[in-house]
Order: C-alpha cells, then structure tokens, then sequence
C-alpha cells in the first residue's frame, strides 16, 4: 500500500510500517484537557497527528483516529496528587465543572477549525468511559498489579516490575526514579512513591465524583487513555501519539496498564511530536509564556509585529520535522508568511495557466524529468517519517520552475502536458490536502470583511445620529490598530497601513 517509515519511540529505531489489519489504521492521540484554552504549542502537537493522520488516507489507509477529550481525572500533580484541573477552574470562573468542560470543549474545536485541522473519527470522553476505567482497574486488582487503601486504587510498579518492564518506553531507570520520589509529600497510602493512582476516592468537597467498588471517587488520568483506545481500537493497534511531554510519566503509565490488564502494550508503534518553544523555553500555561491562537488573529502579543493567519502558523510548524524543537518568533512567522504566499502564487499560476507545451510525441524533455523527480521525491520524503521540511524544500524548487516559466526564462514548449498535469497534482495534494492549508485569501479574508463592514455601519449610523463621539472613536481605534478608514464617494472603505 505503502512504503511508510515510522520512527518509533518504543524501540527507538525507524521501522516499517505494517498495519495489522491492513488497510485499517487505528490510530490513538492524547487529547486536550479541556480546563483553559488550547495554546499555540498544543495546537502544533495536534496539527502534527492531524497532517500525520490526512497522509495516512492520503496513502489509502482507512483511518480509524481516537482523540479523547480529557475532562475528568487530570490532577494538578501529574504523579496522581493534587486536585482535578476542571474542578480548580470552575471554583475560579464560579462555573460547574461540567460548564468549564462544554467551553473549553467548544473553544478547541473552533480552533481545530480556524487551522483546518480534520475531526477525529471517534472523540471519546474521560466522563463518559468510567465503567470502562473501574473495570480495567478490577482486572489490574485480580492480577496483583494494583491494590485499594483507603478508597483509593493505586498500580503497584514492584509487582508489575517483576515480570514486566516498567520504563521500556521512556528509558527511565524504577530504582532512580523511587529515589527521587522519596521526599516528596502525600505518598503515605501508597506501598511506593513510585506508584500511581488508577482511582482517587473523593472527599464530600469534590463535586465530579462516581461510584466504585472502592467508594465515591473519580479516575486517574493515565487510566483514561487505557481505556479507551483498547475499547475502540482493540488491545492490540497501530498507532499511539502525543506530545513528548507525555512519554512519562503518561505513556509509560499507559503502557503498564495495558500490558499488566491485557497482556498487549496498547499500540505498536509509539510516535512523540516536539514541543513549540518560546524563547528556548517549551510553551506552557504555568510557566506564563503561551500565546494564544486568538492572539495571532489580531497580533495583540507583546511577542507579534502584527497579525498572522493560522495557515501561516500551520506553515511554520511543517517546515520543521515534527520529531524536532521549534521556537517560535518573528523573523520565523514573517519567512513563513512570505514563503506560504509563494507556494500558493505558484499554485495558483499552475492551476490557471494554459500553456503551450511541448508535442506528446517529442518524449520527455531534460525539464520533465527535472519536475518529475522533485515531484516524486515528496512522497519519498513523506513515506520517511512524514519529513514535511523536506517536502517543502522540494514545493520551492518547484515554484521556482513555475516562475520562470510564468516569467519567460523557461520556454513552455519544454514541457509536456504530463509534467504542468504532475505540477498541479503535486501542488494540490502536498499544500491542500496533506498539509491542509488554504489558500490565504479563502482563510480569513471574508470572516474579517464582514467584522470591517459591521464597524463601518455602525460609524455610519453614528454620523447619521450625529454621534461624533462614537464615530471617531470607531475610526481613531482601528486607525491605531494600522487600519485606515477612508469615506469615497461610493462608501467607506478600509485600508491596512501594514
Ligand atoms: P494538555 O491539554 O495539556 O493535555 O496538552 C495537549 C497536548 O499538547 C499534549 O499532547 C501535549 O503534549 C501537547 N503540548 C503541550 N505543550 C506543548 C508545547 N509547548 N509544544 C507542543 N505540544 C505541546
Ligand atoms: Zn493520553
């Protein structure tokens, strides 16, 4: 079907891939804890999986593609300590949990679609999966690899570690990891600090909180995932990803519940994508240096010269290698931007064009075969770990062919109708529907038309009831914004200063 390569981080090696139930892929991604709204470093680890996911159909695969929701069970404290992230905020925002859950839910999808990014086939949810969870924990009792102590369930890592092996994926060592533990408060109930809890019995104070055999309570994160993809995907599928922060203790977490309860390590081939970095430092909401994708649509951040549309933020994301660190900045955002444009001009030009080629019985030209190899080449390059740059790399050359042809240094009668045919095959399955960008001008440029055209009537209004207050201010405040209001004779119209 393929010749896909995979680097996967559980053998740390790159492998073939191969489906176990070819032409079915499952394919399982953490999804957002739905507690804040989603920042631009979690919105590069889900376009990554979303261009790794369209590649996969792209390829003929039928994708299965399981991406929870988490809105129960993620504590402060990763290690199963803490209080829940959803109960914390709705006491913040005087909200019930579930309320905090619905609008972070329905913010992270409005931002799934601003960068174009495919839905999932199944979007399961934590709440909606605990008697999944509470039998997995059951089973994990019975075989010895978990133990209840006062209401609460934790997995017992020296049980599990005798015939097992727990670090396989993160590479961490137990005996260091119970040395490092052993100072931190709150591991009284547990046999060792390096276990964690697959059930948390709850206090009267905790509002999200269901029966168990072990009484009132509410699910460990890592358990969720567990559950779900086997429920969805079987104990044995292709492919678990998520950010590398995950690998552990999440990961490692996941792979000790599956394996301790099933017998199988969950997915085949475990794939991490790279964190965004802000001024060499990962994104994060606690350390107070995220930047929202909200904050690109109008530039006002403190990092931005100016707004950025969400395909340029997507293009700057694929130009590195989604296994590599990327720190985000200007001069970055601004190359991306400039360099989107050029892609989609040649695009556009190689769609439209209607060019005198060359005879179909003259064979193939020095320049076809130039094109056809650049061509081909990207799907080589995707096939080996879906190397996007590289991709990229090639789409240039290309467009620089198409320039000089537009521009007269490339004599059209050097092309066969075959290569502009491949060109704009190439263009349009690399940019559209792999990459999943669009083009600049489909993206924004009429939501944002029509925002100008509401301030434009109401300034109008204003003038009419002579609200010169509201008028001007109307006019000075986008004016401040780099947007210039000019009254013609047919209307208003507006003018970017940028
Ligand atoms: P969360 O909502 O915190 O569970 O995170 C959702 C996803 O975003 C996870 O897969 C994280 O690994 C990922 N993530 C968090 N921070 C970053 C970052 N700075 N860059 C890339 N991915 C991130
Ligand atoms: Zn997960």
């Amino acid at each position: 079907m393929s010749d896909l390569h995979i680097y996967n981080s559980l053998t740390r090696l790159k492998e073939k891939f191969v489906p176990i139930h070819a032409p079915n892929v499952g394919l399982y991604v953490c999804g957002p804890t739905v507690y804040s709204d989603a920042h631009i470093g979690n919105i590069r680890t889900f376009s990554s999986f979303d261009m790794i996911h369209r590649y996969l159909v792209h390829s003929g695969y039928k994708v299965r593609y399981v991406r929870n929701i988490t809105d129960a069970g993620h504590l402060t404290n990763e290690r199963g300590e803490g209080v829940n992230r959803m109960e914390s905020q709705a006491k913040l925002e005087s909200l019930e949990p579930m309320e905090i859950v619905q609008k972070y839910t329905v913010g992270f999808h409005a931002i799934c679609d601003l960068f174009n990014l495919n839905p999932p086939t199944i979007e399961p949810t934590a709440t909606g999966h605990i008697l999944e969870q509470i039998e997995m924990i059951e089973v994990l009792i019975q075989k010895g690899y978990a133990y209840s102590v006062n209401g609460s369930v934790y997995f017992d890592v020296k049980a599990y570690q005798e015939n097992h092996n727990y670090g396989i994926l993160s590479g961490r060592n137990i005996d260091e990891l119970i040395a490092g533990y052993r100072d931190l408060d709150g591991q009284e109930e547990k046999k060792n600090s390096i276990d964690f809890a697959l059930w948390k019995a709850a206090t009267p104070a905790h509002i999200m909180q269901w029966r168990s055999p072990w009484g009132m309570g509410f699910p460990g994160w890592h358990l969720e995932c567990s559950a779900m993809s086997t429920k969805y995907l079987g104990n044995e599928f292709d492919i678990h990803g998520g950010g590398m922060d995950l690998k552990f203790p999440h990961h490692e977490c996941e792979i000790a519940q599956n394996e301790g309860c099933t017998g199988h390590q969950g997915a085949r081939y475990w794939m991490h994508t790279n964190m965004l970095n802000f001024n060499g430092q990962k994104m994060s909401k606690s350390l107070g240096n995220s930047i929202l994708p909200a904050e690109f649509l109008t530039g006002n951040h403190p990092l931005l010269d100016k707004a950025y549309s969400p395909m340029v933020v997507k293009f700057l994301f694929l130009q590195t290698h989604y296994s590599s660190e990327l720190d985000i900045n200007i001069k970055g955002l601004q190359d991306a931007e400039k360099g989107l444009k050029r892609l989609m001009d040649a695009r556009k030009e190689i769609l439209h064009a209607k060019y005198d080629v060359q005879n179909t019985n003259d064979g193939k030209s020095e320049m076809d075969m130039q094109i056809e190899k650049l061509c081909i080449d990207c799907k080589e390059f995707m096939d080996d770990d879906f190397n996007t740059a590289r991709v990229i790399a090639n789409l240039f050359e290309l467009s620089t062919i198409i320039n000089s042809i537009k521009g007269g240094q490339i004599n059209t009668k050097e092309l066969s109708g075959e290569s502009v045919a491949l060109l704009r095959k190439t263009f349009d399955a690399y940019l559209l529907h792999i990459f999943g960008l669009q083009p600049l001008e489909e993206n924004n440029s009429t939501a944002l038309d029509q925002v100008m055209q509401v301030l434009i009537d109401l300034r109008k209004d204003a003038k009419v009831k002579k609200d010169f207050a509201t008028s001007d201010k109307i006019r000075n405040e986008l004016a401040a914004k780099g947007i210039q209001l000019k009254d013609e004779k047919d209307g208003t119209v507006s003018y970017s200063m940028n």
